[in-house]
């Protein structure tokens, strides 16, 4: 049975009256949050109280800190553990989640005796084994190279206490529904679980069903948090036009970093191929890239030496990259939650944000599940010199001409509530040691389970995730 946590609402709300203690107040004062967030409102006092937790939200509404501060504050507590054995354990769905998760765990636990390490596929396992073996307190980890490490002896899961699934359906859609069977085996019974997922997926239900005891949910609405940072606006455009509009866009406004998303990792790579060719310099992260080339383009995005990345879905979902000002939906997703997803990647942490979308004619079935989703039109521009035919029923929308000359950025406030961050900064490392990398996971596995609908709406969507390539 579960029963739900009403929103109150986040006006009034301030991190002292959480319950955290004094050395994570100052943590967080420092790194300039001034107010928590919706789901930290919520999650921390009853993580706090020992609840286990079922969270409805995705990356970009803060989730990474309404875990990971109370489950700190409560190692920092347990004076009786052992300290060489890990007691917290965060699943996540990629090596680059695992990695920025366990950045901002380091971050939250900066000046305690607090490690944490990130293990994926890729890097060397006996510096892995070594680094596990000199004790840390909290691991951030793939399935595929938790499983593989444990395999070899190298895990000590038996004192988990807090068990995270980060963005469970990710993990599912990836395939990794055995390897999270093994897993849960493998930890003590007695523990406290908190599973956060954007859409309650069958999968991710039969999960919390099995793991969650007597849990608490915790339903946040992404969109209206996105919304109050996010200007979302949508561009009809003949579909072999669409990567000439994309330069063009891209080129006219100068824009200073800009993700582009595609469905398929086919896709991605021409539309890159397309944007060197019209001299914009960009990266490419997807499932057939090697570790080292998704580590590169990332790098490279993040510190500004490439102002365009594309990717898939799958290969970008849940990257928080700080003050990120555009995304573009190169194509309409199959899946409608993916939508969401995408655009979540700006408009962040009280930024601004412009989520772009190219849409041609054979995409409006795909576009108007989305329009059905979001419960409202998004603004429809029609980009001078490159609007569809008339036949093409796309000029029906209502919308409004845009000027080759560009767009005006609308103004809005921060969903935070904080100052909107003018300069976005990386979070440092912190605490004994960084998080430590590995080996490419396997991101194509191919037996993704039909994806829902979004969280609490029952109805399933027909599954196309399977097999489609991201
Ligand atoms: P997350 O959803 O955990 O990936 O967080 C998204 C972004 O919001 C990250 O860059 C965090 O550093 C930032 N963030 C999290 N909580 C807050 C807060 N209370 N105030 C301002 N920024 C925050």
């Amino acid at each position: 049975m579960l029963t739900k946590i009403p929103h109150k609402g986040n006006e009034t709300m301030s991190f002292t009256t959480l319950g955290l203690s004094a050395h994570l107040l100052d943590t967080l004062e420092a790194k300039g949050y001034t107010q928590p967030t919706p789901i930290q409102t919520q999650v921390i006092p009853l993580v706090l109280r020992g609840r286990d937790i079922l969270g409805a939200a995705q990356t970009g509404t803060g989730k990474t800190a309404a875990f990971a501060l109370p489950i700190i504050q409560k190692l920092v507590k347990d004076v009786e553990a052992t300290q060489s054995s890990a007691r917290a354990l965060v699943i996540v769905p990629t090596r680059e989640l695992a990695s920025q998760v366990a950045l901002a765990i380091e971050s939250y636990a900066e000046g305690l005796n607090i490690t944490c390490i990130a293990l994926f596929g890729g890097a060397n396992m006996a510096r892995q084994a070594k680094e596990l073996g000199e004790g840390v307190d909290i691991i951030v980890a793939t399935p595929g190279r938790l499983i593989e490490l444990n395999k070899q002896g190298h895990i000590p899961l038996s004192r988990i206490q807090y068990l995270v699934f980060d963005e469970a359906d990710t993990i599912f859609d990836m395939g990794f529904i055995r390897e999270i069977e093994q897993i849960i085996d493998l930890l003590p019974v007695n523990r406290q679980n908190m599973l956060f997922s954007a859409t309650m997926t069958p999968s991710v239900k039969q999960l919390s069903e099995k793991i969650l005891k007597k849990p608490l949910l915790v339903e946040i609405d992404n969109l209206k948090a996105a919304d109050m940072t996010l200007r979302q606006v949508v561009h009809p455009v003949e579909k072999e036009r669409k990567k000439e509009l994309l330069s063009f866009l891209i080129g006219s406004n100068n824009y200073s970093q800009v993700l582009i998303f595609t469905r398929t990792k086919v896709e991605a790579d021409e539309v890159s191929s397309e944007l060197t060719l019209s001299g914009l310099k960009n990266v490419v992260i997807h499932g057939n890239k090697k570790h080292g080339a998704r580590d590169r383009a990332l790098s490279e995005f993040r510190e500004g030496t490439a102002r365009i990345l594309v990717a898939t879905d799958i290969a970008a979902r849940g990257l928080d990259i700080e003050g990120l000002p555009v995304v573009i939906n190169y194509d309409i997703p199959h899946v409608s939650t993916d939508y969401l997803h995408r655009i979540g990647r700006t408009g962040r942490a009280g930024n601004e944000g412009l989520a772009i979308t190219l849409l041609s004619s054979g995409e409006h079935h795909s576009w108007s599940k989305i329009i059905a989703m979001l419960g409202k039109n998004v603004e429809t521009i029609l980009v001078e010199g490159f609007e569809p035919p008339a036949d093409q029923g796309l000029l029906k929308t209502r919308g409004k001409s845009m000027s080759k000359d560009g767009e005006k950025k609308a103004k809005t406030d921060g969903a935070f509530g904080n100052k909107r961050k003018k300069a976005p900064v990386q979070p440092k490392f912190i605490g004994k040691r960084g998080p430590r990398v590995a080996r490419e996971e396997p991101v194509d596995k191919g037996n993704s389970p039909a994806r829902g609908s979004a969280f609490g709406n029952k109805k399933p969507s027909p599954s196309k995730s399977g097999g489609r390539g991201r």
